[in-house]
C-alpha cells in the first residue's frame, strides 16, 4: 500500500560519509524488495510514529510536499549548498515514482538553488528525468551512482526482484556519463557464495572500465537486525545448503576477518588490472565547504 504523507523537514544529517553526509528521502520503504536490504531498520521509526506495523517493502510512504520543503530548506541563510543524496534509505526511482512523478519537482528545487545532487539507484526510470539532471549538471555537481551485485540474471531476479537488470543499470549510467555527470559504480553488496565468484566480479569491473564509468567501490554484505532474519529466510527458501556456511561466516554480523581480507585483496587486484579507483573526481570546483554539518536556524 502506498500512503501519502507531508514532511515537516527533508534534509537530514548522518555521521557516515557516503559521498555526502546529507540525505533527503523522498520515499520511505522501497518496492525493489532486495532480499539483503540494509535499510529495513528505518521503518521501525515510522511504526513508532504511526503506531502501525509496516512492511519496508510493501508499505511505501511518499512525501508529496518534498520539493516545496527542500526549496525552503535550501533557501535558508546557513545552508551551504552541500551535496544531498535523494536516495539514502530508499530508492527514489522505485516503481511508485512512475505514478507519483515527484522527482521532476525535486530537481527543480535543486536547480533553483544550484544545489549539488547525489542519486543512488537500481532503476532505469531515472532516464525519464535526464534533461532536468543535465540542466542541474550545468550549474553544479551531479553524481549518479548505481549499486550492482551480479550479472547472473537468474540470481539477480531472486535477490533484487523489482530492480532493473545489472546490465541495464550499467548502460543507464553510461548515458549519465555521456552528458557530463560524475558517475560511480557500487559493487555492493558482494554476497558470499552467491555473487563473489571471480568471473562475476571481473566482468563487472571490465564493463565499468569499457563504459568509462569512472570509479568503483566494492564491499561485502553486512547482516544486522531485521536484514539478517529476512536474508536467512531467503536462503532457507532458495539456497538452504548455504545456511550453515553463513552461520559460521556471519557469527558477528559482518563477514569474518579472513573472508574480508581475501576479498579486499581480490578487489585491489581488479582495481589495478582495470585502472579503476574508489573515489570519483567532482567535475566542477567546489565553491563551499562540503563536509561540515550545518545547523539550521
Ligand atoms: S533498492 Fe536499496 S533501498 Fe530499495 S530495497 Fe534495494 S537495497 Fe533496499
Amino acid at each position: 500500500m502506498i500512503r501519502e504523507i507531508t514532511a515537516k523537514s527533508m534534509l537530514h544529517y548522518h555521521e557516515r560519509t557516503f559521498s555526502t553526509n546529507w540525505d533527503a528521502n523522498i520515499y520511505r520503504g522501497c518496492e525493489h524488495n532486495c532480499r539483503y536490504c540494509f535499510a529495513q531498520y528505518s521503518h521501525r521509526y515510522l511504526e513508532t510514529e504511526n503506531s502501525l506495523e509496516t512492511s519496508f517493502f510493501k508499505d511505501i510512504f511518499v512525501k508529496t510536499n518534498a520539493s516545496q520543503i527542500l526549496a525552503e530548506e535550501f533557501g535558508k541563510r546557513k545552508w551551504k549548498k552541500l551535496p544531498v543524496n535523494v536516495c539514502g534509505i530508499s530508492d527514489c526511482y522505485q516503481p511508485a515514482e512512475a505514478k507519483y512523478k515527484i522527482m521532476p519537482s525535486v530537481f527543480n528545487s535543486f536547480i533553483m538553488h544550484k544545489n549539488p545532487l547525489v542519486i543512488v539507484t537500481k532503476s532505469t526510470l531515472v532516464l525519464r528525468d535526464i534533461e532536468l539532471i543535465k540542466e542541474l549538471n550545468k550549474v553544479t555537481d551531479v553524481l549518479v551512482i548505481i549499486s550492482v551485485s551480479t550479472l547472473n540474471e537468474k540470481k539477480r531476479k531472486l535477490l533484487e526482484p523489482n530492480a532493473a537488470s545489472t546490465i541495464e543499470r550499467l548502460k543507464m549510467l553510461r548515458e549519465f556519463k555521456n552528458i557530463g555527470c560524475n558517475t560511480s559504480v557500487l559493487l555492493m553488496p558482494i554476497i558470499p557464495f552467491l555473487t563473489d565468484d571471480q568471473e562475476n566480479l571481473d566482468e563487472i569491473f571490465r564493463i565499468t572500465k569499457e563504459y568509462d564509468l569512472g570509479s568503483i567501490e566494492a564491499w561485502p554484505l553486512h547482516l544486522h537486525g531485521k536484514s539478517k532474519g529476512v536474508f536467512y529466510s531467503f536462503l532457507q527458501k532458495h539456497y538452504p545448503e548455504l545456511l550453515s556456511k553463513y552461520r559460521l561466516l556471519y557469527n558477528k554480523g559482518s563477514v569474518s576477518k579472513e573472508y574480508h581480507a581475501d576479498l579486499q585483496n581480490r578487489i585491489r587486484e581488479l582495481k589495478k588490472k582495470y585502472s579503476l579507483f574508489s573515489s570519483y573526481k567532482p567535475t566542477k570546483p567546489k565553491t563551499e565547504e562540503w563536509v561540515q554539518p550545518i545547523l539550521f536556524d
